[in-house]
């Protein structure tokens, strides 16, 4: 960015910081400096923004709770955009809540007020507007399942949409978001009245234990690095049988292997670049143990990548979305 772009930004956006570290707004504590960065909670100040950058050829991008993210050592020569709208209405069983919402509020406040389909998200770090773009799921539950509709702005053209669920094409850890630039803005989720309140309460406390005693809950991490395996067809699951010796039943009953079981079947588990680590809890985690950097997380999810390939002959996907390795 020029001084001159830098300086007209600042002019027209006076909330804006010059030189951010991202590692401040990045769950995974690590990434260099946002040339600028803009948390809006007011949807015309994202969208003016939006068209002042793309006029002036700038990179931008747009995050929630960046629970999902790895920015790199170097930064990001742009403009980071956090969503920070988080109005949440209920309505009955309906809620109506912009993207910037904290998921995991959300989902306890649906169970203070007795409604039920929710409950799995209670520990689900970061925004709405991030769990819809990659769908996010766990404990059984998923976006795909609750979300009724979804109003965002379709970027090349700057139109408002709202896309009915179908329309969201929602997939494993997918969606239409991540293939066709939008901006998520607000959200229509429904869920049930249940029945009987203290056993949807019970069940969330029960996932939120689970997931202190199997994941890395409380470190820095960005979430699980890589994407599960889906078996493609049966001709695939024949040769994992004869490759894989042990293959856990309930993965071969969902016709998946979890990424993390690999990671740990390949002996990386507990493993050190620097200061970041693979998780000794969970093998799909990687943990940033005080000062790790970028750099050192690359490393590790490399190596994890070809020893899962030199094994199983299993190609792993980064489920993390990468910030500022390009520039
Ligand atoms: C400890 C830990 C545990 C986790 N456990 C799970 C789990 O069990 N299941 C699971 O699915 N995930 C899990 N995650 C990953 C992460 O929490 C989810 O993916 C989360 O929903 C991301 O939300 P976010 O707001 O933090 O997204 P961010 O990290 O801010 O962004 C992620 C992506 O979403 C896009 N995005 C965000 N907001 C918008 C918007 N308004 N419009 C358009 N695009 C947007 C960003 O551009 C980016 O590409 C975990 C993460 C951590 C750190």
């Amino acid at each position: 960015m020029t001084p001159e772009q830098n300086q007209k930004f600042q002019k027209n956006f006076p909330s804006i910081l010059v030189d951010e570290l991202m590692s401040k707004h990045i769950n995974m504590r690590i990434g260099g400096p946002a040339s600028l960065y803009l948390a809006t909670s007011d949807v015309d100040e994202l969208t003016d923004a939006i068209e002042m950058a793309n006029k002036e050829k700038i990179p931008w991008f747009i995050f929630g709770g960046g629970s999902n993210l790895l920015v790199s050592d170097d930064g990001f020569d742009g403009l980071a955009i956090q969503v920070a709208f988080r109005e949440v209405k209920v309505r009955e069983k309906t809620i109506i809540v912009d993207a910037g919402a904290i998921t995991g509020a959300v989902a306890r406040q649906s169970v203070a007020d007795g409604l039920e389909g929710m409950e799995w998200a209670a520990t689900l770090p970061g925004t709405i507007g991030g769990a819809i773009y990659g769908n996010s799921g766990c404990w059984g539950g998923e976006m795909k399942d609750i979300v009724v509709t979804v109003d965002a702005i379709h970027l090349p053209d700057m139109k408002r949409v709202v896309y009915p669920n179908a329309k969201c094409k929602f997939g494993y850890r997918d969606s239409v978001f991540k293939h066709e630039p939008h901006i998520i803005l607000r959200a229509t989720l429904g869920l049930k009245k249940s029945e009987d309140p203290s056993v949807v309460n019970s069940r969330m406390e029960e996932f939120a234990a689970k997931r202190k005693e199997c994941q890395p809950f409380s470190e820095s991490s960005a979430g699980c690095m890589f994407k599960n395996f889906t078996f493609k067809d049966e001709s695939e699951l024949e040769r994992l049988k004869n490759d894989v010796k042990e293959i856990p039943p309930e993965m071969l009953a969902k016709k998946s292997l979890s990424a993390g079981w690999l990671v740990s079947q390949v002996g990386m588990k507990g493993e050190k670049i620097g200061e970041a680590q693979i998780s000794e809890k969970h093998g799909n985690f990687i943990v940033n143990l005080g000062n790790a950097r970028a750099q050192d997380v690359l490393m590790l999810t490399s190596k994890a990548k070809m020893k899962v390939r030199d094994e199983y002959n299993i190609m792993l996907e980064d489920e993390v979305r990468l910030i500022g390795f390009d520039s």
